[in-house]
Protein backbone atom coordinates (compact mmCIF):
# COMPACT_ATOMS: atom_id res chain seq x y z
CA UNK A 1 0.00 0.00 0.00
CA UNK A 2 1.49 3.76 -1.30
CA UNK A 3 0.74 6.84 0.94
CA UNK A 4 -1.21 8.06 -1.71
CA UNK A 5 -3.41 4.58 -1.46
CA UNK A 6 -4.12 4.98 2.15
CA UNK A 7 -4.87 8.89 1.55
CA UNK A 8 -7.61 7.41 -1.28
CA UNK A 9 -9.49 5.19 1.19
CA UNK A 10 -9.94 8.00 3.58
CA UNK A 11 -11.05 10.54 0.82
CA UNK A 12 -13.28 8.08 -0.95
CA UNK A 13 -14.95 7.18 3.20
CA UNK A 14 -15.39 11.12 3.43
CA UNK A 15 -17.03 11.61 0.22
CA UNK A 16 -18.96 8.45 0.58
CA UNK A 17 -20.52 10.11 3.94
CA UNK A 18 -21.26 13.29 2.12
CA UNK A 19 -22.84 11.93 -0.43
CA UNK A 20 -25.06 9.47 1.76
CA UNK A 21 -26.02 12.62 3.91
CA UNK A 22 -26.63 14.68 0.78
CA UNK A 23 -29.48 11.82 -0.63
CA UNK A 24 -30.72 12.19 2.97
CA UNK A 25 -31.29 15.62 2.92
CA UNK A 26 -32.16 15.80 -0.64
CA UNK A 27 -34.99 13.03 -0.33
CA UNK A 28 -36.16 14.58 2.63
CA UNK A 29 -36.76 18.01 0.58
CA UNK A 30 -38.16 15.80 -1.93
CA UNK A 31 -40.71 13.82 0.40
CA UNK A 32 -41.36 17.08 2.25
CA UNK A 33 -42.75 18.57 -0.88
CA UNK A 34 -44.73 15.48 -1.29
CA UNK A 35 -46.30 14.80 1.64
CA UNK A 36 -45.41 17.50 4.55
CA UNK A 37 -44.84 15.39 7.38
CA UNK A 38 -42.57 16.98 10.19
CA UNK A 39 -40.30 13.55 9.85
CA UNK A 40 -39.51 14.37 6.49
CA UNK A 41 -38.27 17.73 8.33
CA UNK A 42 -35.98 16.27 10.88
CA UNK A 43 -34.34 13.85 8.31
CA UNK A 44 -33.62 16.49 6.29
CA UNK A 45 -31.64 17.96 9.46
CA UNK A 46 -29.82 14.58 9.82
CA UNK A 47 -28.89 14.18 6.40
CA UNK A 48 -27.53 17.76 6.08
CA UNK A 49 -25.40 17.26 9.54
CA UNK A 50 -23.96 14.27 8.06
CA UNK A 51 -23.09 16.19 5.05
CA UNK A 52 -21.46 18.19 6.40
CA UNK A 53 -19.83 15.67 8.94
CA UNK A 54 -18.30 13.59 5.90
CA UNK A 55 -17.14 17.47 4.24
CA UNK A 56 -15.05 18.45 8.00
CA UNK A 57 -13.53 14.34 7.37
CA UNK A 58 -12.24 15.53 4.42
CA UNK A 59 -10.98 18.86 5.60
CA UNK A 60 -9.62 17.20 8.80
CA UNK A 61 -8.28 13.86 7.94
CA UNK A 62 -6.18 13.55 5.49
CA UNK A 63 -3.30 14.25 6.78
CA UNK A 64 0.70 13.00 5.39
CA UNK A 65 1.92 10.15 7.28
CA UNK A 66 5.45 11.58 7.18
CA UNK A 67 5.17 14.95 8.11
CA UNK A 68 1.09 15.01 9.88
CA UNK A 69 0.41 18.01 7.95
CA UNK A 70 -3.28 18.44 6.60
CA UNK A 71 -3.89 17.84 3.08
CA UNK A 72 -7.33 18.16 3.00
CA UNK A 73 -7.88 20.70 0.33
CA UNK A 74 -4.70 20.13 -1.45
CA UNK A 75 -5.10 16.25 -2.27
CA UNK A 76 -6.81 15.52 -5.49
CA UNK A 77 -6.81 11.24 -5.84
CA UNK A 78 -4.55 10.16 -8.56
CA UNK A 79 -3.11 14.00 -9.27
CA UNK A 80 -1.48 14.58 -6.01
CA UNK A 81 2.29 13.00 -6.84
CA UNK A 82 3.92 14.51 -4.00
CA UNK A 83 3.55 16.27 -0.48
CA UNK A 84 3.21 19.50 -0.78
CA UNK A 85 5.18 20.23 3.07
CA UNK A 86 7.65 17.93 3.67
CA UNK A 87 7.83 16.21 -0.24
CA UNK A 88 7.04 12.95 -0.13
CA UNK A 89 6.56 10.83 -2.83
CA UNK A 90 2.83 9.57 -2.21
CA UNK A 91 3.30 6.43 -4.58
CA UNK A 92 6.48 5.39 -2.66
CA UNK A 93 5.01 1.99 -0.43
CA UNK A 94 4.51 3.08 3.40
CA UNK A 95 6.17 -0.28 4.52
CA UNK A 96 9.38 1.41 2.32
CA UNK A 97 10.02 4.32 3.60
CA UNK A 98 10.14 2.56 7.43
ZN1 LIG B 1 4.30 15.61 4.31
Amino acid sequence: MTYADALQEKHRFGRRIALVGMLLFFASVASELATDKPINFLAGIVGFLIAGAGVLYLQTRLKCQVCNENLGQLFEPGKTCYCPYCGQDLDESISDSG
